[in-house]
């Protein structure tokens, strides 16, 4: 096992993922190439549907947020496992819709749903929006009433915890841009609002406390912090609570330091905390939403380069450069994610070299990594970098004109591809 249970080296000495030799499949596919593995991404979004229904009761749900990994197919996947999802732009609606995702199990979120938007979502029947401002609500209410119906609506709120420092501070996180804080007020007010609309029907409230969380305290704050609040909200307008999202956000495991989650018990705990803070506050236990993206995803995935040359600078550093970069994977440089690289064709040997991978952009910050424990490379080597599947595929874009990879599916010893590359024709169709 080389981090994650689904890979592994073969006799050869190559890195297998689900038991396929990613050799292989560089040399079939080509590179840079998204590998995921589907029975992991399958077996994760049982662990949480059990867990959730097992620990809050058979109508809780999780909706997979679907910014982490958006193709036709991913949704195809988590309409037949039964899971709900988070989407966030038209874009993400018009994929879903086109997998034929059930649209009652769509919750629509954003900061900013322009009116189009939100024509889209009611169009398409979507079952849940998730409201983050009072402008919001109020054009949301107008098309509705424009439309004859009635939308059903969760309340973005704040609950004002900072989760890197793992304590509930009632100040913190107020200044988000996204939702309505408790502490300021702005919460009652805009709950106050949703209940006087005809266009809206108010179920609940959201909350999404941040990502990459590896402790349940930022959850517990969060829970118990919400759960006063719908006592509060009941208590100054008699408004009973039927849906809480608790957003997503536990944490994937990139490097050997990163601890293993068990989202299964993570999902136990959080479960245990909210029903002792429901019982505690005196409410109705409502049904629960859960909404984790990375964690459903970012393991299963890997993305496979070509090493196109190693440079020592002696007293230094190394380069390895690979034949992809930021346009398919920006986390480090947008905020300097660590991950594992290795080299595939030599994935036995020991990690014994040191290097910063470098990316094919004219940017000095096109960088994987810098200083990772990696095995000797040389050019025509492939290199893989792990813990791939989230919020790489869905922020790549085209700098420098370079073509988007494919996302190739492995499942039982088969590959297909889930996303075509992109070839330059793709680059220009929309120039004129
Ligand atoms: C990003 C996001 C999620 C998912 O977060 P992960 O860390 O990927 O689990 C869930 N809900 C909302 C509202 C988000 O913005």
């Amino acid at each position: 096992m080389i981090l994650h249970s689904h890979l592994d080296t073969n006799e050869q000495g190559h890195l297998t993922i689900g038991g396929m030799d990613t050799v292989e499949l560089a040399r079939e596919f080509g590179t840079p190439a998204y590998v995921m593995d589907e029975s992991v991404v399958r077996a994760n979004f049982r662990t949480y549907l059990t867990a959730a229904r097992t620990h809050f009761g058979e109508n809780a749900l999780p909706a997979f947020a679907s910014k982490a990994l958006c193709f036709t197919e991913i949704y195809r996947i988590a309409a037949e496992e039964g899971l709900g999802i988070d989407c966030v732009s038209g874009g993400e609606l018009y994929t879903a819709k086109r997998a034929g995702f059930p649209a009652e199990r769509i919750y629509f979120h954003g900061n900013n749903k322009t009116d189009a938007d939100l024509r889209q979502a009611l169009d398409m029947g979507v079952g849940t929006i998730v409201v983050d401002n009072t402008d919001e609500l109020k054009a949301l209410d107008a098309i509705a009433q424009e439309l004859g119906r009635v939308q059903r609506i969760l309340l973005r709120i704040t609950p004002g915890i900072d989760p890197h420092t793992h304590r509930a501070i009632s100040t913190g996180n107020v200044d988000s841009k996204f939702g309505n804080a408790i502490v300021t007020g702005g919460a009652m007010t805009i709950t106050k609002m949703a209940l006087s609309l005809p266009g809206v029907h108010l179920a609940g409230f959201h909350c999404h406390v941040g990502s990459q969380i590896f402790e349940i305290s930022p959850f517990r704050d969060a829970a118990d912090i919400m759960v006063r609040y719908l006592a509060d909200v009941k208590r100054e307008t008699g408004f009973v609570t039927e849906e809480l999202n608790l957003g997503g956000g536990l944490g994937v495991r990139y490097t050997e330091h990163d601890a293993h989650v068990d989202y299964a018990k993570s999902i136990a705990d959080i479960a245990t905390v909210v029903r002792e803070k429901v019982r505690a506050a005196d409410i109705k236990m409502p049904r629960v939403i859960l909404e984790p993206g990375r964690s459903l995803v970012a393991a299963a995935g890997i993305t496979l380069y070509t090493v196109g040359s190693v440079k020592e600078i002696p007293g230094f550093k190394n380069y390895i450069s690979v034949d992809g970069g930021m346009p398919d994977n920006p986390r480090y440089a947008l905020y300097q994610s660590e991950y594992t690289a290795l080299i595939a064709n030599r994935a036995a040997e020991p990690a014994d070299y040191r290097a910063t991978v470098a990316g094919r952009c004219c940017e000095s910050g096109d960088l994987i990594g810098e200083d990772m424990p990696i095995q000797h490379a040389q050019r025509g080597d492939i290199l893989a970098v792990l813990s791939t599947g989230a919020y790489n595929y869905s922020m790549a874009s085209n700098y420098n004109r370079l073509p988007r990879p494919p996302v190739v599916m492995i499942k039982e010893g088969a590959a297909r591809v889930v996303v075509r590359r992109e070839s330059f024709e793709d680059l220009v169709r929309n120039d004129l």
